[in-house]
């Protein structure tokens, strides 16, 4: 059957005025002048450790080997082993680069999905879109939002496939990269006294990979057990990744800090198990059904070629842009509900031409529609009603991001499970010895953990973990880009040769974070292909083609801040701070496709437009390009 819009209440029943308003005084009451500063460091020289450790040597998952520091050549390093080194070492081995190394701290492939174990966790938008390269591996996850173990396991075959364990370098941090023009090489410092000179250097180093903790006062008191989700440790409450029975949670009193994707996730699992469960919510989720069937293997059958690419597509439409007219959502989730709402009513007008302010304002409404029904869902499952009442999310769809899971609200109706709403505090209010304070009441506990998610949005230094990367003259990065990111295509920056980045500067982006990424280390082990083939020593753009691009993309981005701005604070909106407007790594305004066509059609001419080749023996362009798989 195809995906049919939702029940939503009728646009007349729903007070858009006054909502705005309450949306409004709701943001409010969390802004903090502090925004992203909140957070105390758990990397670098001032890093909060004692009582949180962050390093891999606390990593649960896998002991930590001693080992002699390496020195070697290497053609090139990728910097993470997550979905983006993965992704970068698959298309540098296709492009023929053999002589590859990931270097990561944690403890084999697999990024956030080695480190997140927590119970419950899954993917929480559709696996067909968000695993890479399902039709190149001939797998397919079990269900549509797949288990956490399943993705893990999956991206460790993608990296066996692609041959990645041999080079592979785990618990090792890196700490420094600094350019070295006398061997034309960047050599790389880490943790484990290693010096690693390597060609080329790709920033694989991912969004989610540094936890961050709220500057809880009092929190160095705190005489109990402390950990972030993705430290999960069963050896304390019992149960594994895969039998996630918490069976020694049973006597303990268990605070989870956060109401976020994972805290979703993980509560129903504390709620069922723990003695005692205080929930402690700042902001509230839009938590929706899942409706998380197993892969039907009917619909497997119809499955043509090119059909991860194509529901990509219709995801990133529906997800991030907005549904062609007859054009199905095959997504038919969450994510897609808006535009899925909207092109039905668009439908049944035979689809109007809408002036840009008129669609936006249609938009709007279908917003404020599907917000009230997920309202109204809290109220239809969580018996209390000042707790349903707290957990009502009022913004704007997507100024978080949507939750779905069946057992979250139900676990409100559990006699030991307690709401604790911090929301008029702006946090918890302090740490005490045997537990924590919210609104003046002490809550004695044993147990805190934090589901408080990723530095994603602070200053680039803190988010990445890396104290120096120095390209040519010694200069800084970090100073470098100091007044705004110079990049070309995202990808790589004058004065800092040979290095990539993949992610979110300056380059467009994707409903499927995985599939920008498996681009982004398409374009990347293209360019270094080329350049191994035609002997070149060095690679960077020209200022010309740097400055252009940086104006292209200066002139033609959206400006998403003035919705950013209204919505309540999180990562998404630094925090609601000002700044997140170059943090946000300014995206490319004509979007994904016409982004993913530029690229395409800059390879195919096979010149190397903009980029400066150099070295003893550079050939000229050849014209043929490396064909990655
Ligand atoms: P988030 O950053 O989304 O949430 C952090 C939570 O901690 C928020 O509820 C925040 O409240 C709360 N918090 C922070 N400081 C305090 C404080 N001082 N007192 C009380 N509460 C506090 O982190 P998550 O780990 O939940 O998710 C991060 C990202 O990880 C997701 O957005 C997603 O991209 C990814 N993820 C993906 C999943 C998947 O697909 N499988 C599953 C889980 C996560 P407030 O909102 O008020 O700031």
């Amino acid at each position: 059957m195809s995906c049919q819009p939702t029940r939503t209440p009728p646009a007349e029943r729903v007070d858009i005025p006054g909502l705005r308003e309450r949306y409004r005084h709701e943001r409010d009451k969390r802004l903090m002048r502090e925004a992203t500063d909140q957070y105390v460091r758990t990397t670098g020289a001032d890093a909060e450790r004692d009582h949180f450790d962050q390093t891999y040597e606390s990593d649960p998952h896998t002991p930590v080997e001693p080992r002699d520091p390496i020195s070697e050549d290497v053609d090139v390093v990728i910097l993470g082993g997550g979905w983006s080194g993965i992704l970068a070492g698959h298309h540098l081995r296709a492009a023929g680069v053999e002589d590859v190394r990931n270097i990561d701290h944690a403890g084999d492939f697999g990024g956030v999905w080695y480190w997140n174990r927590y119970p419950g966790l899954q993917c929480d938008n559709d696996a067909y879109c968000y695993l890479p390269l399902l039709e190149e591996t001939g797998f397919l996850p079990s269900r549509k939002f797949a288990d956490g173990l399943e993705i893990r396991e999956y991206a460790q075959s993608v990296a066996r496939r692609a041959g990645l364990y041999d080079g592979a370098l785990f618990h090792t941090l890196v700490e420094s990269l600094r350019w070295d023009g006398s061997i034309r090489r960047w050599r790389i410092g880490t943790d484990r006294g290693d010096d690693i000179r390597a060609r080329f250097v790709v920033m694989a180093n991912g969004l989610l990979n540094i936890p961050k903790l709220p500057g809880i006062p009092g929190i160095e008191g705190f005489r109990g057990k402390m950990f972030h989700t993705s430290r999960w440790d069963y050896e304390y409450t019992g149960g594994s990744q895969r039998v996630p029975v918490l069976d020694r949670l049973a006597d303990r009193r268990v605070a989870l800090v956060g109401t976020g994707a994972t805290a979703v996730q993980a509560v129903p699992f504390l709620g069922r198990h723990a003695g005692r469960l205080y929930v402690i919510q700042r902001t509230p989720s839009t938590v929706d059904e899942r409706h998380n069937p197993p892969t039907d293997p009917e619909w497997v059958r119809t499955l043509r070629p090119g059909w991860q690419k194509e529901r990509q597509r219709n995801f990133h439409h529906a997800a991030m842009e907005m549904l062609a007219p007859g054009e199905p959502d095959l997504i038919c989730d969450i994510w897609t509900e808006i535009s899925r709402n909207l092109a039905a009513e668009l439908d049944a007008e035979g689809w109007p031409e809408l002036a840009p302010g008129e669609f936006a304002r249609r938009r709007e409404v279908v917003d404020y529609r599907v917000m009230e029904r997920l309202r109204e869902r809290v109220a239809s499952i969580v018996e209390d009603p000042e707790t349903a009442e707290a957990l009502k999310p009022y913004y704007r769809y997507l100024c978080k991001r949507p939750a779905s899971n069946d057992d979250y609200y139900p676990t409100f109706n559990r006699p030991g499970v307690q709401l604790v709403d911090v929301s008029a505090t702006r946090g918890v209010e302090r740490m005490t010895e045997k537990g924590f304070v919210a609104s003046g009441v002490e809550y004695e506990i044993d147990c805190m953990i934090f589901a408080s998610g990723y530095e994603v949005s602070s200053d680039l230094d803190r988010r990445w973990g890396i104290d120096v990367i120095e390209g040519r003259e010694g200069v800084s990065l970090y100073d470098h880009w100091s007044d705004g990111f110079q990049t070309l295509h995202g990808m790589t920056t004058r004065g800092f040769p040979n290095l990539f980045f993949t992610g979110f500067i300056q380059s467009a982006l994707n409903a499927s974070t995985t599939e920008q990424m498996n681009r982004h280390g398409f374009h990347a082990a293209h360019i270094i292909g080329q350049a191994l083939l035609r002997g070149a020593e060095e690679v960077e753009p020209s200022r010309e083609a740097q400055d252009a691009w940086v104006r292209q993309v200066r002139e033609t981005a959206v400006d998403v801040w003035q919705f950013q701005a209204e919505c309540t604070p999180s990562y998404f909106n630094g925090e609601g701070s000002e700044k997140r407007r170059f943090y946000a790594g300014e995206p490319y305004g004509p979007g994904w496709e016409a982004f993913e066509q530029l690229l395409e059609d800059w390879r195919a001419r096979g010149d190397l437009e903009g980029l400066v080749l150099s070295g003893a023996d550079v050939r000229p362009s050849s014209g043929e390009a490396v064909a990655p798989s």
